[in-house]
């Protein structure tokens, strides 16, 4: 049986019978089939660079044999996947042996699993001192590349080693030579800043991949039909393990130092010291790392970095709390994998493996046609996940993604589900190459691809697919806000032939009658959608031009146009240089508007609207204060270019921004010759240098508050 279905026997099982439940003979068959799966799971991890299970299932399978040999501890073998450390080194590195194993880490995925850690911590220490300590913590972020010891002789860089399987490594020094941000060379004599480094000294860290350069990477190789990497973990890993430096010279690699190993001289006490003496040296240390002295602002180190990760460009899987002080990590030692004095504490899953069951086409509201995965039903941090996207058909093609295939789902934050990889690309007997199709899967009109757009559209503007993404859009909360109308009810409505086109919105109290009798409807729910419909009919302008769905215009854009043309009516006759006049219009949303209104069935779509009673006029709330004219006759705020920098005194930016477009003015993110005034606050940055360089009028917020004044 291959490892794939392997893992998914096993999963099964263990959700079938629970291991509390399991009598010994079958406990025993469970942890070698526990130990096998494992085993190959290593191998794929930690030796190819190319695991075909999402680290959470990885995890899942991990804990159950650790829960096992705690229910039976004759299970325990030393051989266990439980006792090693990661993977044995490839045969075609020389092997180094560490001086010092390089150890794991223990894992927590919950509050309760680290309060039960640092309970234990302070109870060894009570036990070693006889007195009650809190000791202080290091929260470091678990970066999420592979773990290196750099070996440095009299200040040169002697030996690099990969982790291996914690005692022997693979010698990697060629290739760590070419990564950038490692010295080759640290200071072994005192230095005016930097203190002196041992005479020999290991450092230990992480090598990592920025997402962004991941990204590249991947793109890259995906261009050449090389096989791209699941993650930066796996992407940084293979690009390590080249066997030719070149290659690796040409990969984006990283690295951040986190510990020491054994090292002559004498060292700092503490992590927290250390990690500011590593930073004397020359290594890149992260820096978000942060002392507390409670375990609480640990924790809550720990939820904000849950929150927050994906504001960084490189991938943490979880945050590392460490005991600070030296004296009570050698207190505490080790267990046979990790140290007791640190602990990972992991993030909720965001990626798991599923297999992909087919690929459909979604159509649109602007008839862009994208493909879709189904999937055997997954859960990813608590939600279950059914659909994922696949972009475009080269993103397919170039990753190879057919029916039937294992494949990596990622589920991160508010973003759209994606299929990243497949993981079983080399199975027997696999489903063909998935092609596009040629024709739109709702009505059947060729797909056209545009040059240098990997899109397909249907073309057809009475696409009826089309028109219900229009139609929920329209009715969506930033566009018209129309209650009662969701995207069950559009599909309905469009389906049943109620609305074929946006006007027939406001015609539908005339079918009151038959609506009611619709199944599911009902007198209350019919009247809730005609008073939402109702309601809609006094939405500001800017939100029935977004509503439409006119290509380039989103919600700014649209805000931007209703300062410059007073009424739907206005805007029909605009001209492309008239649009481009307004600040913020380019021309291709420019082009976008004009084309709209060139077609006869748009123009009459405005028009039926205002016969139905929809606003079509600006409000006066976007309408911008009309040129306000100071004492020497010339214009104050409004017309005037602001461009904001540094914190202001009392005004947040949004409520300064608000009120200079309030009173006409135009707020722009960067100084140029056209900048009127440069408004500064606090901290400057480089806009203030700017607006001294090209003299142009800088005023603080008093300053501001002054010209806001005489436009009122
Ligand atoms: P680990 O990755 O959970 O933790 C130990 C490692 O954390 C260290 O070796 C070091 O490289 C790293 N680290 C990052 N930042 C650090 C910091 N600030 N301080 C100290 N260390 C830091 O443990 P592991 O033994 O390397 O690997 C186990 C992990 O690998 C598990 O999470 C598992 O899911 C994954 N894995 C996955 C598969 C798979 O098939 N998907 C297979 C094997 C292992």
């Amino acid at each position: 049986m291959n490892l794939i279905d392997a893992t998914r026997d096993l999963q099964q099982y263990l959700f079938q019978y629970p291991i509390e439940r399991l009598a010994e003979s079958e406990a025993r068959s469970l942890s070698e089939r526990l130990h096998a799966v494992l085993r190959g799971h290593n191998h794929r991890y930690y030796v190819d660079d190319d695991p075909v299970i999402a680290d959470v299932e990885y995890d899942q399978l991990y804990k159950a044999l650790e829960k096992l040999e705690e229910r039976f501890p004759d299970l325990v073998t030393p051989d266990s996947p439980t006792q090693r450390v990661g993977g044995a080194p490839l045969d075609e590195f020389e092997k180094v042996e560490h001086p010092q194993a390089m150890l794991s880490l223990s894992n927590a995925f919950n509050a309760d699993d680290v309060r039960a850690w640092y309970d234990r911590c302070k109870r060894g220490l009570q036990a070693a001192l006889d007195q009650e300590i809190e000791p202080a913590l290091t929260a470091e972020l678990k970066i999420d590349g592979l773990a290196v010891a750099l070996t440095y002789a009299g200040g040169s860089l002697s030996v690099a080693a990969t982790r291996g399987s914690g005692l022997v490594g693979e010698n990697i020094t060629h290739n760590v030579r070419t990564i950038r941000a490692i010295p080759l060379a640290i200071p072994v004599s005192q230095g005016p800043e930097a203190p002196a480094a041992p005479e020999r000294i290991e450092v230990r860290g992480e090598i990592y991949m920025r997402k962004s350069e991941f990204d590249q990477l991947n793109e890259r190789l995906a261009g050449q039909q090389e096989k791209t990497f699941a993650n930066p973990r796996n992407a940084a890993a293979g690009s390590l393990r080249q066997l030719d430096p070149a290659i690796t010279a040409t990969r984006p690699l990283r690295f951040f130092a986190y510990g020491v190993g054994p090292a002559t001289g004498t060292m700092p006490a503490s992590q927290h010291a250390l990690l500011e003496r590593l930073g004397a040296f020359g290594f890149a240390t992260n820096e978000q790392t942060k002392r507390f002295t409670t375990l609480d602002e640990a924790l809550a180190y720990y939820e904000y970095w849950v929150d927050h990760r994906d504001d960084l460009d490189y991938e943490i899987d979880g945050v590392v709390l460490k005991i600070d002080d030296f004296g009570y990590q050698d207190i505490l030692g080790f267990r046979s994998k990790a140290p007791r004095w640190a602990l990972a504490v992991k993030f909720p899953a965001r990626e798991s493996t599923t297999t992909l069951t087919d690929i459909i086409l979604n159509v649109g509201r602007t008839g862009v046609v994208k493909p879709e995965a189904v999937l055997e039903p997954v859960e990813i941090g608590g939600v279950t996940v059914s659909q994922a996207t696949l972009h475009n058909e080269d993103y397919i093609r170039s990753r190879d993604i057919r029916i039937d295939d294992t494949v990596v789902v990622k589920r991160a934050g508010d973003v759209i589900p994606a299929v990243v990889k497949v993981v079983d690309e080399n199975r027997p007997g696999r489903g063909e190459e998935w092609k596009m199709r040629e024709t739109c899967p709702s009505c059947e009109t060729s797909l056209v691809r545009l040059p240098d757009e990997a899109d397909y559209y249907c073309m057809n503007a009475e696409c009826p697919a089309q028109f219900i993404r229009l139609l929920e859009h329209y009715a969506s909360r930033a566009a018209m806000d129309v209650e009662g109308l969701g995207s069950k009810m559009a599909v309905l409505l469009a389906e049943q032939g109620f609305v074929h086109r946006l006007s027939d919105v406001y015609r539908l109290h005339e079918r009151r009658d038959v609506l009611e009798n619709l199944e599911g409807f009902g007198e209350k729910k019919v009247q809730n959608l005609l008073d939402g419909i109702e309601a809609s009919k006094q939405r500001p302008l800017a939100r029935l031009l977004f509503g439409l769905g006119i290509r380039h215009v989103g919600q700014d854009a649209a805000e931007r146009i209703v300062t410059g043309f007073a009424s739907l009516e206005a805007l029909e006759g605009a001209t492309q240089e008239a649009l481009e006049a307004i600040d913020g219009i380019g021309p291709i949303t420019a082009e976008s508007v004009v084309d709209w209104f060139k077609l006869e069935n748009n123009r009459l779509l405005a028009q039926e609207l205002r016969n139905l009673g929809v606003n079509t006029i600006r409000t006066e709330a976007e309408t911008p204060v009309v040129v306000a004219e100071g004492e020497g006759g010339e214009a104050t705020v409004a017309g005037k270019k602001f461009v904001l920098t540094g914190t202001l005194p009392t005004l947040a930016r949004s409520e300064a921004k608000a009120r200079i477009k309030q009173a006409g003015g135009k707020v722009s993110g960067s100084v140029s010759r056209n900048t009127d005034y440069v408004v500064v606050g606090e901290s400057p940055g480089s806009k203030y240098d700017k607006a001294q360089e090209l003299g142009i009028a800088t005023i603080d917020e008093e300053g501001l508050l002054g010209l806001l004044a005489t436009a009122d």
